[in-house]
């Protein structure tokens, strides 16, 4: 597919190397805009690129952030020279105790939990924050589950931007206040995320100052999750890993995972050898994992129930095209009780020193699950994207774990309570 300028040209928008919006569904093009539905069959818009003179050396050249992969994102060249949250360059942990415990050979964590706001959402949501001030935005919004209204409140207070930040009033505790924190307007609404979605498109078709990250500039924002991607194989000494596990809730994140494996192979960054891509959600709000083991192309939407409120999404945008990536690439999608959740997070805790949200106690459990139904390969290089960090979800481990033993304060008393429990 060889790209014009043409559409581009009819802007005098700078977004780096993106030239137009195309539909997934039709492949129409649009003009590069603060559109998110195909003006001809309402299917999702992405970005098209025309990449130039990308090396390894230029990358690697960049700064310590997302933005090494500026290049390859739908940003202005000079994305460096305004305020925002610099994400990513996050850890890559050789997981080699989690590896046994689980009985794989060779393991990977990426460790996300190391972003400004402590979630993946920062990737995202610094990417939509370049985009919507170079569309003309002056108002960062969202809807969030939690984790985006961490991201989206704390890169507007950085910019100097006001934030409309919507919630289910239901949200942890821990969630709001790290929100709250950061000043700007926020919302609990008394609904489930999918109601608190439908308002945020009602607001955004009102508002024609307001960039809703996940809504009306989408397009935009889903382009950051690439880069988890591409830190992945850049971290792995520029390869492609063969499996890799990603926890689901609207789907984009995997979607772009796989874009970003797809670009740097075409780019000739890495050698295109094959990979498998592997989706992990909750038993209580797991509509793609149903459509996956039932053989359905059709993502029928639940109401969600679960501890992993991270990804309690019903209705996920991105679901059939997650259904595409894990059959193309031959991977599956499994799904797990909030119980094995709690598990998840305690085994990665112990075995590797990282503390994860229930988002990912989702991600390790499953890759569990699917290694004990053979879908993972136990000999195939296999990396865990852990997405969230542990303070956020507190409460999933609160009556879980505690002090070995509450001691009086001597000698004694501790001596004793070391010889039974050391
Ligand atoms: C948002 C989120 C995801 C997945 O997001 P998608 O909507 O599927 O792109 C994964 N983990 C955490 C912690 C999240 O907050
Ligand atoms: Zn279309």
């Amino acid at each position: 597919m060889t790209l014009t300028a043409d559409l581009a040209a009819t802007t005098a928008l700078d977004l780096g190397p993106a030239r137009a919006l195309s539909c997934r569904e039709c492949g129409h093009r649009t003009a590069l805009a603060a559109e998110f539905a195909c003006p001809h069959c309402f299917g999702p818009l992405e970005v098209a690129y025309e990449f130039t003179g990308i090396t390894r050396d230029s990358i690697e050249a960049g700064p310590k952030s997302i933005w090494r992969y500026r290049h390859l994102l739908p940003v202005p060249g000079d994305v460096q020279s305004h305020p925002n949250t610099e994400p990513g360059l996050t850890r890559l942990i050789e997981a080699d105790r989690l590896a046994a415990a689980l009985g794989v050979r060779k393991l990977w964590v990426k460790d996300d939990t190391g972003n400004p706001t402590h979630s993946f959402k920062d990737r995202v949501v610094a990417v939509a924050l370049a985009a919507a001030r170079e569309l003309g935005f002056t108002v960062l919004c969202c809807p969030s589950t939690g984790n985006l209204a961490n991201a989206v409140a704390a890169a507007a207070a950085r910019a100097g931007w006001d934030s409309v930040v919507l919630i289910p009033s239901s949200l942890e505790k821990a969630k709001i206040l790290t929100t709250a924190v950061y000043g700007g307007t926020l919302l609990a609404v008394d609904g489930t995320y999918d109601d608190v979605n439908r308002l945020a498109t009602e607001l955004a078709a009102d508002h024609e100052d307001w960039a809703f990250v996940n809504v009306n500039v989408r397009p935009y924002y889903a382009e950051g999750s690439k880069t988890l991607g591409y830190e992945v194989a850049e971290q792995l000494g520029w390869r492609l890993p063969e499996q890799i596990v990603v926890p689901v809730a609207s789907g984009s994140q995997l979607t772009k995972v796989d874009k970003g494996f797809t670009e740097f192979a075409t780019l000739g960054l890495v050698e295109p050898t094959p990979y498998r891509v592997f989706g992990a959600q909750a038993t209580g709000c797991s509509p793609v994992a149903k459509a996956f083991e039932d053989g359905h192309d059709v993502v029928t939407p639940v109401r969600p129930d679960t501890i992993a409120r991270s990804l309690a999404i019903g209705n996920p945008a991105d679901g059939p095209y997650v259904l595409d990536v894990v059959r193309r690439t031959g991977g599956a999608i499994g799904h797990v009780s909030d119980e094995e959740v709690v598990e998840g997070i305690r085994l990665l805790a112990r075995t590797e020193g990282v503390f994860a949200e229930t988002a990912g106690g989702v991600t390790v459990a499953t890759a569990k699950k699917l290694l004990e139904a053979g879908a993972l390969d136990p000999d195939a290089e296999t990396v865990l994207l852990i997405t969230g960090d542990g303070l956020k979800t507190l409460d999933a481990v609160t009556d879980r774990v505690g002090p070995t033993a509450t001691v009086p304060s001597t000698s004694k008393a501790v001596r004793e309570a070391l010889a039974q429990h050391g």
